[in-house]
């Protein structure tokens, strides 16, 4: 039904602004204003363009209705028509209608043109008012009372704002958005107190390589050898089966369950990542890498005197763009965002143009400053590891950007030519007492316990301190 009535109003928008150009231009017999298509009531199923209430003073003309809200008022007259359709509670309805609003207002924005989508396209679904929930049981209007696991209480004071359900392989998943105007909003950290920053390189071998030189692998939850043979023999499976069977069904669902686990994993390494980054340090750069652009196709390559197509290369730019896609390193940032705003961290992307090439002492440009793994400055001679060197532009970019100062080092490169001259003192080299090396060890082990927390937010402590 909400596939339905989406079609239908996608319909209906499409042809009141066809019928323009068949009709011309018109304007409104009483106020002469000339009228679009879309708020024209004349012909179309479109409705009532003018809002009853909302006069603006001064003004007789009533506020013309948008186009969602045309269609949204004349929802009481398809339950009429329609009598099935009470079945659904109002405000899904609405949510299907302002669903069509949002794909229009990325068609404004330069994205391709709404379609008419199928039944499958059609997993979730949204309330926006009515939802009760009592500990481990939730009212769905028109639906009625079920029991469901409630993962996370809701804290005093917060309203529903809207509840959305969602049908994965694994069963239906309700997601709850709360609000509380009371609440302040996250004190970020001011750029004086910053006590640390870190660049972070994101790559497909390694996930990240920060300016510290910490790295985290990528475990490549989707592209590994084994991952790739579970879906290829799964994947066959289902081809063998007849179309349109229950097998193919099963089967369907089979490799359906092992995408979820997949993607599962890799959002909560991400998760981990993030929240390690975002503990760690008070101001956190990336790069703002366009991830569309480098999913790119080769161009096709054809040789002018048969015609013939040649090996372009895509074969291996494909393996690239799936091993991109599975390192999503765009979700990677999000979340780390995410975990930054949430601790009152500094979290900015900065460009990416020549992290890999510039040098990080000189600030020289070339791409012959890199060979492979080694970066080698052609102008002052800087070396290091060519993915320590991108980490390292991008914090020092984003520390310019936003004007943090950052603490000096005198660098002792060891295995340099003449490490008589560079060093202007000896570092002494001392080894700590084995008592405390042990004493390191233990610590470090307590940090590595999974899980969350027992204290996630620190904000309601610091709401209940100022209520008190
Ligand atoms: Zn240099």
């Amino acid at each position: 039904m909400l596939k339905a009535t989406y079609n239908y109003n996608l319909a209906d928008r499409i042809d009141s602004y066809q019928s323009r150009f068949i009709c011309g231009d018109y304007c409104e017999i009483r106020t002469k204003a000339e009228i679009c298509p879309l708020t024209c009531s004349i012909g179309g199923a479109t409705g009532d363009p003018w809002k009853t209430k909302g006069a603006r003073k001064g003004n007789p003309i009533p506020a013309k209705r948008s186009a969602g809200e045309i269609q949204s008022a004349l929802l009481p007259e398809l339950k009429l028509s329609r009598p099935w359709y009470k079945e659904i509670d109002a405000s899904v309805l609405q949510f299907n209608i302002e669903r069509l609003d949002k794909a229009y207002q990325g068609f404004f924005q330069g994205k391709r043109f709404p379609k008419f989508p199928n039944r499958s396209t059609f997993r979730s679904f949204t309330y926006k008012s009515g939802v009760k929930i009592n500990v481990n049981k939730i009212y769905l209007p028109k639906i009625g009372e079920m029991s469901f696991f409630n993962s996370r209480p809701i804290p005093d004071g917060f309203n529903i704002k809207s509840v959305t359900l969602r049908l994965k392989v694994s069963g239906w998943f309700v997601s709850i958005r709360i609000e509380d105007k009371d609440v302040p909003a996250f004190p970020i950290i001011s750029v004086e107190d910053v006590q640390s920053v870190v660049g972070c390189d994101v790559g497909i071998r390694k996930l990240i390589v920060q300016s510290d030189n910490k790295r985290t692998l990528n475990p490549k939850f989707s592209t590994n050898k084994r991952t790739r043979k579970l879906l290829r023999i799964r994947q066959r499976r289902i081809s063998r089966k007849r179309k349109g069977s229950k097998n193919r069904c099963k089967s369907g669902n089979v490799v359906a369950r092992l995408h979820q686990k997949i993607v599962d994993t890799r959002t909560a390494y991400q998760w981990k990542i993030a929240t390690n980054l975002a503990k760690k340090y008070d101001a956190i750069f990336m790069e703002d890498l366009r991830v569309s652009n480098l999913l790119k196709r080769c161009q096709p390559k054809k040789d002018e005197e048969t015609g013939r197509y040649l090996s372009n290369g895509q074969a291996r730019k494909a393996g690239l763009n799936r091993a991109i896609s599975d390192a999503s390193w765009y979700d990677l940032r999000t979340k780390i965002q995410y975990a930054a705003a949430k601790l009152g961290k500094i979290f900015d992307v900065v460009p990416p143009h020549h992290s890999s090439q510039s040098c990080p002492e000189c600030h020289h440009i070339d791409a012959s400053n890199r060979d492979k793994e080694i970066f080698v400055c052609t102008e002052c001679g800087y070396f290091a590891d060519a993915d320590h060197v991108g980490g390292l532009n991008i914090k020092y970019r984003g520390a310019l950007m936003l004007r943090i100062a950052l603490k000096c080092r005198i660098k002792v490169h060891r295995d340099s030519v003449e490490p008589k001259q560079l060093c202007l003192f000896e570092t002494p080299n001392v080894e700590l007492p084995t008592s405390k090396r042990r004493q390191h060890r233990i610590r470090k082990d307590k940090n590595g316990v999974p899980g969350n927390p027992p204290v996630q937010l620190n904000i309601w402590d610091i709401r209940s301190a100022a209520n008190s």
